[in-house]
């Protein structure tokens, strides 16, 4: 039986194409910084490696692990889009989403676990209307750790006090979010954004 709910953050309680772009100029301006480039360079390098990456994995590669794969430490970049943007100024209060989220805290344990850091989720949260509503909010600094490794959402369970079975794993990225969840015998549920969620209530009640 279900009795927790993890979801991802980015792209799946909120939908942002500003963001989005945020997060591309913020990475073109880490690499900059980090090889010492201009940043016409750095966005070569990181566009082209978005190319290559995907080419290889078969799937979209988010930008931290992009940045990665140049050497960047997590916690530069880290620091970087920290400083470079926030997100506070671009994202608008989600009313339907906090309707869904707070009937789904009635019956669930909410969890957030996302590759993004504690600063940057914290306020994506506040700003989409969704601070207090979440049990546990998991972000890289909390282990250090990446999805899609599975250890990242197998440490999350295990603070939960949650067996795999128990849980539900919601995301917008299959290779990222939800294979790794399957893998550990979670359930998984895919979105396209915070307006399948609605969906996902309606389903889960459905299930009685
Ligand atoms: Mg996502």
């Amino acid at each position: 039986m279900i009795k927790n709910i993890i979801f991802d953050l980015d792209g799946t309680l909120y939908n942002s194409e500003v963001i989005l772009k945020k997060f591309a100029e913020a990475a073109y301006h880490t690499l900059a910084k980090f090889q010492n480039i201009s940043l016409e360079k750095a966005r070569g390098l990181v566009e082209q490696k978005r190319v290559e990456l995907k080419k290889e994995r078969g799937y979209s590669v988010p930008y931290t692990l992009t940045l990665i794969s140049y050497g960047v430490p997590i916690e530069f970049w880290h620091q970087e889009n920290i400083k470079f943007f926030d997100p506070r100024n671009y994202l608008d209060k989600n009313e339907n989403l906090v309707k869904s989220i707070t009937e789904l805290k009635k019956r669930y344990r909410l969890a957030v676990l996302t590759n993004n850091n504690s600063t940057q989720a914290e306020r994506i949260i506040e700003a989409i209307g969704l601070k207090g509503l979440f049990d546990k909010v998991f972000t890289y600094n909390s282990f250090k750790l990446l999805k899609p490794d599975p250890n990242f959402l197998k440490k999350a369970a295990a603070e939960m006090n949650a067996k795999p079975e128990e849980c539900l794993t919601v995301g917008d990225r299959y290779n990222i979010d939800l294979t790794p969840a399957r893998d550990l015998g979670m359930q998984a549920y895919e979105v396209k954004g915070p307006e399948d969620i609605e969906k996902l209530t309606d389903n889960l009640s459905l299930k009685g």
